[in-house]
């Protein structure tokens, strides 16, 4: 391309690794092999490359050559070519403050930056800042009340446990999440993993369950790297010795019968039509029995968090909402409480070689149910015949009085934990329809709890005074009259 001196030219980006594009010596034959070969060498080909830039360069008479030194994500270097050429520079051209008043202000702003940061005072920053008016660090990231959103969505309102836990921990988590809907869920292999644990477990006492089928229909149409599916056959195995387990433990409870993965929904009476849901992992409970004698599992992997005295500010409500929706439901025939407990499925095996004994010993105390019992022996007895000292419930023991480490819960504390629950559930879901989306994160215990895992950490601008710091809950007295 040929052009005249009566045309101007304007190259922009003028900047290293760009003018000129240096090549490395990585090809395939190295410039060394190259010598004994008919090929050119990396630097001859850089150097022939450079000379012929800087000959269409000097034979444009009308040429005006910029580089930039930032973007929004990155810096930038000018060509090295303009001190080995000696090419003339114009920094700071007056242009900018004589025509753009946008630019302008943006410019001032980048040196009140700089001002403020690094305490750097441009030469054009007074200037600038007795002509312009900006709105410099006048953000507010405070929630301002949206309109109605109930309006434009289908209803009725669906909460449930982890929406409610997601709103008290933080109410503008709440609304990014569930109303505005912008957190997208990843699937990865733990997730996976999870999901298939809960869905062979919830078959494991049918009739006719074959282990080996049912895993590998499950496996059928999933799509797996050759790394996850090396790991899996550890976690297989471990799954197997967890189904082992379930089937002993059944051994030892009188509660023969189980609902897994049961849904329940009670309608509640709002000003917009609005529903709290739940699924509950397992449900045991005796058949034989007039009443509805139950306890409820909820499968965990990892370490299990078994305290429910933040409860208090409506956090860590799994068990005690699954509770409610068991007590409040009507779904079943007068209910008698006997335990809430979680049940470990995934777990760090011994990494050390042990007798069949002892590695069996740990495997069973990792998998005991954890949380709360009934005082109630009779009911206990029944649920687990070892409770003296149990097999099935960790830290059970009992003679003449609990063990020491024994967590127990009495009928009436039952009953005041299921109205606290409907409280909780019930002013939560007022302060969403009211659209309270406020940005307060909590601290418990010295521990961020609601900003840790959060992925909206680049959008809400969190400050220190939106933090709230919760006092932490002794015991269970919150729930009225004495524990
Ligand atoms: S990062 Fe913290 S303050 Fe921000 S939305 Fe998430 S929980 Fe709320």
């Amino acid at each position: 391309m040929t052009i005249n001196d009566d045309e101007y030219v304007f190259l922009l980006g003028f900047n290293m690794d760009s003018f000129p594009i240096i090549d490395k010596d990585i090809d395939y034959i190295s410039d060394k092999e190259k010598e004994e070969l008919p090929l050119y060498k990396t630097t001859y080909k850089n150097t022939r490359r450079k000379k012929s830039l800087i000959h269409i360069l000097s034979n444009i008479k009308n040429i005006t050559i910029s580089y930039h030194l930032s973007s929004s994500f990155n810096s930038y270097y000018p060509s090295p070519l303009i001190d080995e050429y000696n090419f003339n520079v114009i920094k700071d051209t007056p242009i900018t403050k004589e025509y753009s008043n946008f630019y302008n202000k943006l410019k001032l702003t980048k040196y009140l930056d700089l001002y403020t940061t690094y305490n750097e005072e441009y030469t054009d920053l007074r200037e600038l800042l007795t002509h312009y008016k900006i709105p410099y660090k006048t953000y507010s990231n405070k929630y301002n009340l949206i309109s109605d959103f109930t309006k434009n969505i289908k209803l009725p309102l669906r909460f449930s446990y982890t929406s409610l836990n997601n709103y008290n921990e933080c109410h503008f988590k709440y609304y990014l999440k569930y109303i505005l809907k912008i957190d997208n869920y990843e699937s990865n292999f733990a997730s996976f993993i999870g999901t298939m644990f809960h869905d062979i477990l919830t078959h494991i006492f049918e009739d006719n369950f074959d282990f080996e089928s049912y895993y590998n229909d499950y496996l059928v149409d999933k799509e797996l790297t050759n790394k996850e599916k090396l790991l899996l056959v550890r976690i297989k195995q471990e799954l197997k010795e967890l189904i082992e387990v379930e089937k002993k433990q059944l051994l030892i409870t009188g509660y023969n019968k189980s609902l897994f993965e049961k849904k329940i929904t009670i309608p509640l009476n709002k000003k917009v039509d609005s529903e709290f849901m739940g699924f509950i992992d397992r449900i045991f409970y005796n058949d034989k029995l007039s009443d509805f004698n139950y306890s409820i599992m909820d499968y965990k992997s990892g370490t299990i968090d078994t305290d429910i005295l933040p409860m208090k500010y409506g956090l860590h409500l799994q068990l005690p909402s699954y509770l409610y929706l068991i007590e409040k439901s009507n779904e079943f025939n007068n209910p008698k409480f006997t335990g809430i407990y979680y049940q470990n499925i995934l777990f760090d095996r011994p990494t050390w070689s042990l007798k069949d004994n002892d590695y069996n010993k740990i495997i069973n105390d990792n998998t005991k149910l954890v949380g709360y019992s009934t005082d109630d022996l009779e009911r206990l007895s029944i649920f687990d015949s070892s409770y003296e000292k149990s097999d099935l419930i960790k830290s059970m023991s009992y003679s003449d009085k609990f063990g020491a480490y024994t967590k127990i819960l009495t009928d009436e504390d039952v009953d005041k934990m299921t109205d606290y629950t409907e409280k909780v559930i019930s002013d939560s879901i007022d302060n969403i329809i009211e659209r309270d989306f406020s940005i307060n994160p909590k601290i418990y215990k010295k521990n961020d709890i609601s900003c840790k895992y959060c992925n909206f950490k680049d959008i809400c601008y969190k400050t220190n005074d939106d933090t709230k710091y919760l006092d932490t809950v002794e015991d269970l007295s919150f729930l009225g009259g004495e524990e």
